[in-house]
Parts: C-alpha cells; sequence; structure tokens
C-alpha cells in the first residue's frame, strides 16, 4: 500500500506531480539538489492550488491539507521511509543514473522507482537499480495538474505487481493510464514529435508560414494548439532532443530532424522559455518570427 512518495527533481514536473499527489491523500517529500529549486516548488505549487479553489475545483481546507502533505529536502537519505519513488530530474541519462543508484541503497527493499523521463529507456535506467522489477516508467504530461494523461511504461523486467499497483495510483489521482513498452518517445512522443518536425519541414520549405501552418492544423485538424505553436510551449531543444531519440534509437530516416528546428536551438530560440521561437512573445501578443 503506497501511503508516501519522494519525488526527485523540483522543476515544472516535479512540482506538478508533487501537487497531484499531495491534493489525493499522499505523503510528498520533494527532493532537489537547488534549494531555489525548492522554493520555487512551493510557491508554484500554492498558486497552482489558490487559482483551483478560485474555479472551485478544491476547497480552502483541501488546500492546506494538501500543502501540509508536502516537505522538502536537498538529502535523498531522506527517502528512505517512502513507498514509491518518482524521478523527474533534469533529462540526462547519466544524472538520472546516479540518482537511481544512491536510491537503491536508500529505499525500502519492497518500494517502487518510478522515472518521469519523456525519452530515455526505462530498462536501461532499471539496470542500475537493485530493483529492476519494482521500476517503471510514469510519464506525465505537462502541465501535470490539467493533463489527464499518464503513460506506464514497463522496462523488460517490470513486474505485473509493479505496473498494478502505479496504475491504481494514477486512478487515484484522477488520470487515464495508457501502456506503452520500452521503446524510443513511446507512444505519445512516437507520434507528436515527427508532426512538429513535419510542421518545421513545411515551414522550411516554404510550403506555408507559421500562421498559416498553425491555423491549419487548428481549424483543419481540430487540434486545440497549432503544432508550431505547440513546439514553442514544450521547448524547441527539448523538441529536437526527443526526435534525436527517435532517430538515433529507430535508425530511420524518416526521423531527421528538420534543419530549421536545429537552427533555431542553436541561435538560442527555445520558445516561450526565452521569449523567441517560431513566434516572438515580447509583445502583447505573440507574433510569428517568420
Ligand atoms: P526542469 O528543468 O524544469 O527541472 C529539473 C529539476 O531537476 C531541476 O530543478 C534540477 O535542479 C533538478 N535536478 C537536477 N539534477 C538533480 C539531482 N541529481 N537530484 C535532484 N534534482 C536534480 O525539467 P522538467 O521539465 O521538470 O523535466 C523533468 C523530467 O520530466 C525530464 O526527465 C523530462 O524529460 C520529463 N518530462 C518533461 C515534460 C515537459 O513538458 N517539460 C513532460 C513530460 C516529462
Amino acid at each position: 500500500m503506497v501511503k508516501s512518495v519522494g519525488v526527485i527533481g523540483a522543476g515544472q514536473m516535479g512540482n506538478g506531480i508533487s501537487h497531484v499527489l499531495a491534493l489525493s491523500g499522499y505523503d510528498v517529500i520533494l527532493s532537489d539538489v537547488d534549494d531555489k529549486a525548492l522554493e520555487n516548488a512551493l510557491s508554484i505549487i500554492e498558486k497552482n492550488m489558490q487559482r483551483q479553489i478560485t474555479k472551485e475545483l478544491i476547497t480552502a481546507e483541501e488546500y492546506k491539507e494538501a500543502i501540509a502533505r508536502i516537505t522538502t529536502t536537498k538529502t535523498l537519505a531522506d527517502l528512505g521511509n517512502v513507498d514509491l519513488a518518482i524521478e523527474a530530474a533534469t533529462e540526462n541519462e547519466d544524472v538520472k543514473k546516479a540518482i537511481f543508484k544512491e536510491l537503491s541503497g536508500v529505499m525500502k527493499e519492497d518500494a517502487i522507482m518510478a522515472t518521469n523521463t519523456s525519452s530515455i529507456s526505462v530498462t536501461r535506467l532499471a539496470s542500475v537499480t537493485d530493483r529492476p522489477e519494482k521500476f517503471i516508467g510514469v510519464h506525465f504530461m505537462n502541465p501535470v495538474p490539467i493533463m489527464s494523461l499518464v503513460e506506464l511504461i514497463r522496462g523488460i523486467a517490470t513486474s505485473d505487481e509493479t505496473f498494478k499497483t502505479v496504475e491504481a495510483i494514477v486512478k487515484k489521482l484522477g488520470k487515464e493510464s495508457a501502456c506503452s513498452e520500452d521503446f524510443p518517445g513511446f507512444i505519445v512522443n512516437r507520434i507528436l514529435m515527427p508532426m512538429i518536425n513535419e510542421a518545421v519541414y513545411t515551414l522550411y520549405e516554404g510550403v506555408g508560414d507559421v500562421a498559416s501552418i498553425d491555423m491549419s492544423m487548428r481549424l483543419g485538424a481540430n487540434h486545440p494548439m497549432g503544432p508550431l505553436q505547440l513546439a514553442d510551449f514544450i521547448g524547441l531543444d527539448t523538441c529536437l532532443a526527443i526526435m534525436q531519440v527517435l532517430y538515433d534509437g529507430l535508425a530511420d530516416s524518416k526521423y531527421r530532424p528538420c534543419p530549421l528546428l536545429v537552427k533555431y536551438v542553436e541561435a538560442g530560440w527555445l520558445g516561450r522559455k526565452t521569449g523567441k521561437g517560431f513566434y516572438d512573445y515580447s509583445g502583447d501578443e505573440p507574433l510569428p518570427t517568420r
């Protein structure tokens, strides 16, 4: 029975994951190497929950109880008593492996380890731990409190018991889970990223401009956001990194990252987070940069 959860990495995903866990009654220990990230995460969680009170999605009492369930630490040794650890640290294989190696010496024998990675092999991360059968990919979508899907990724050794335990937790969070085997990009990014990459090729080849491409997919395919607008939201560096994982991992030229996407990333035009990508965000309204 999972009651307490450690969340490693207090960035945009870690704070969202802690938010939904605490509201569903789990005790959360949020861990990061950076004091500032921990401070920021707590204030973002408070702000986002306050917004939910305003929208009458949660009560002031639920808010108070949820906030009281979250504690923070800079030391992984403090996760010795958690029943589950969800790693949401920087998307870097060495960083994640170091975390899981350390957790192996710290966590209770029967506790489960999970990673929120968007693209790194779950089987490879599991292989550095002392419990590959109790290791699973739990891929939340951004922003976590709003998006209802969680992809569950089985590593080659993941046991049915581990899968079922985590599936039940996702249900308790009020979310739906889709099951993906451990192949590059899993399901969502395997389909979404080539579409975004193709939108960038459409721009690169001059088939359409930014506004036309986004409008075509919003009004012509009923997508809530155009692909270029979505790419800016995700981060162009992240999109490129995931395309590279598909290209390397599946060894098929159809996943070749568009040279224009590479150029934007090299220019530091990473999308919303840097103020410029396919759109310029410096004014009141985003304006296409092409
Ligand atoms: P982020 O950069 O916002 O946060 C990462 C955090 O990890 C930072 O606060 C950093 O200080 C911390 N960190 C780095 N090394 C650490 C260590 N050794 N121990 C503890 N904390 C450490 O990143 P993010 O967008 O929250 O992404 C986190 C993970 O979630 C990545 O694996 C990413 O691929 C995945 N993910 C991201 C999205 C998205 O849309 N951003 C969606 C799904 C999954």
